[in-house]
């Protein structure tokens, strides 16, 4: 149970959001928001966007507080742009909501934002995260905020003064709502007229279309984006919500926002700290399996849940980090088997076990953990090695860690497998020789020969440790020295040449996995096949 107080900056914010929250509305559920727009593949550093409520909402759960984290899908925005890969013919659909564009050519799905919201609806559940999902298309066409929307149209004059202080040119008739066309359904409209008494506005369309309709019935336009952020606060009681650095330079969507919500909505701004940058390394060259954008959902194919997870609870908002998808993950989980080991040693800081306790469970649950946790270069190079043979995997698990079942080594052992598959290069994938290197094997020395037959001889004690020992012993035992002897240059020098002269025999290159991992993986009568032992 993660304690209430100064554990970690999780904590913090709880503390803050639940008392603001008593302040604001006792005794009614926190709130907290997210809001993401699904007008092409949800990219991975929005992800922070939702992660960051998710966690202070799970700790005011955990604390057995009601809270309620909304994740508004911004579904009745404007289709903007048509991206790369898709038809170009649907540039036909610009100006329209996102959900009255069609899905991509061969989606399963209704539309162009439902086709974009699956994978991240998909993503989210298998990361733990509890949410009550909102649809802005459905908010506004069943006329949930008309009240908010009469509000803000009557208020127009009050918005274009708090707008006009950060503007440098002044803009004529400002209006707040757009109305999307009834004919084209595109929102190319301008507002004609507007009638405050009896609400009735004009509008005309770039297509031709113009109409009359009285805005306190009309339910096909929004409130524009800057006045449609601090209503949803109003309207919600939002308590804490995060957003991107970009919302907060001087007269963005953030600071406006902060003075419209009072000013005209008679509502607060929420607890908002600004959340740095997420980058993204090793995604480059690869492409993703959703198009040129990594994904939450890419990322949980190479990743636990548990370890994204507590990539965002172990850093500060305001600190930005990267998510690697090449050689870097391999390190990352070394980091975190290392917490793990600590964890269950009673030896974590108060702030290590806390990100530690937030990445493995929710209020809810526990997340889907692997019981027997391999280290991730471990498995990954035994799929290199193996290119992922069920059977060869299984013997070399049980050989080195007595593993009797794949399972016992899943889910972690299906991401190390997607990686090596998707983002481990070419050219540094593992080719082991099928039949030995004659030419190299009649080119060595007797000093070599030697080295390779001890070797040979040695390959009886077949456990990870037993092969540690002998591929670091051989060189010793050749200058002479005993099995515990301290490195010393020459020894290291020696032992550099033994292994790189077993990586060419094996797999043909200079370097290659650990080495006591490949001799497993490649069994030793096929090892003793290739040093011609
Ligand atoms: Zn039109």
């Amino acid at each position: 149970m993660v304690e209430s107080g100064e554990t970690d900056w999780v904590s913090r914010f709880a503390d803050e959001v639940i008392s603001e929250s008593e302040r604001r509305a006792p005794g009614k559920p926190v709130v907290c928001a997210s809001g993401l727009s699904p007008s092409g593949p949800i990219h991975l550093g929005n992800l922070r966007e939702v992660m960051t409520p998710h966690l202070v909402a799970d700790e005011i759960r955990r604390r057995g507080v009601e809270c309620v984290h909304l994740l508004s899908w911004d579904d009745y925005d404007r289709f903007r742009r048509v991206p790369a890969g898709v038809d170009p013919s649907w540039a036909e659909h610009i100006g329209k909501p996102l959900t009255s564009v069609p899905a991509p050519p061969g989606s399963a799905y209704g539309n162009w934002a439902e086709h974009f919201k699956a994978p991240m609806i998909q993503a989210l559940e298998q990361l733990g995260v509890e949410y009550r999902g909102i649809s802005q298309t459905e908010q506004y066409t069943s006329g949930a905020y008309r009240e908010q929307v009469l509000l803000a149209v009557r208020e127009r004059a009050r918005i274009d003064a708090v707008l006009s202080r950060y503007r440098s040119k002044q803009v004529e008739d400002y209006f707040p709502y757009k109305p999307y066309c009834d004919l084209c359904g595109r929102d190319l409209t301008t507002v004609t007229a507007y009638d405050d008494a009896t609400t009735e506005l004009a509008y005309t369309c770039e297509c031709g279309f113009g109409e009359t309709v009285r805005l306190a019935e009309h339910d096909r336009g929004k409130l524009v984006w800057k006045v449609d952020w601090p209503m949803r606060w109003a309207h919600e009681g939002v308590v804490f919500e995060p957003s991107g650095v970009d919302h907060h330079s001087p007269g963005s969507a953030w600071i406006v926002g902060g003075q419209i919500v009072g000013e005209v909505f008679g509502g607060r701004q929420p607890i908002g700290p600004m959340y740095a940058f997420v980058g993204i390394t090793g995604m480059a060259k690869m492409s993703s399996s959703k198009g040129d954008v990594p994904t939450p959902a890419d990322a949980l194919e190479i990743m636990e849940a548990p370890v994204l997870r507590w990539l965002y609870a172990r850093r500060k908002p305001a600190q930005s980090f990267k998510i690697a998808f090449d050689q870097e993950i391999q390190r990352l989980y070394d980091e975190w088997d290392a917490l793990g080991r600590k964890v269950e040693e009673g030896r974590a800081q108060p702030a290590e076990l806390a990100a530690y306790d937030r990445a493995v469970r929710t209020a809810a649950a526990p997340l889907p953990a692997t019981p027997h946790p391999v280290p991730y270069r471990t498995l990954a190079s035994i799929v290199d090695i193996t290119t992922g043979h069920a059977e060869q995997t299984l013997r070399i698990l049980r050989d080195l860690d007595g593993i009797d079942s794949l399972d016992a080594a899943r889910p972690r052992l299906d991401r190390a497998q997607r990686w090596v598959d998707g983002h481990l290069p070419a050219e540094q994938r593992t080719r082991v020789r099928e039949e030995p290197d004659e030419e190299l094997l009649d080119s060595l020395g007797p000093e070599e020969r030697e080295s390779l037959r001890l070797l040979a001889d040695g390959l009886d004690d077949w456990s990870l440790d037993g092969l540690t020992a002998l591929v670091y012993g051989v060189p010793k035992r050749r200058a002479g020295l005993p099995a515990d002897a301290q490195a010393t240059p020459e020894l290291k020098a020696a032992q550099r040449a033994f292994f790189a002269l077993l990586y060419r025999l094996l797999v043909g290159r200079d370097t290659g996995p650990r080495l006591p991992t490949l001799l497993l993986a490649v069994g030793a009568d096929r090892v003793r096949k290739l040093v011609g032992a």
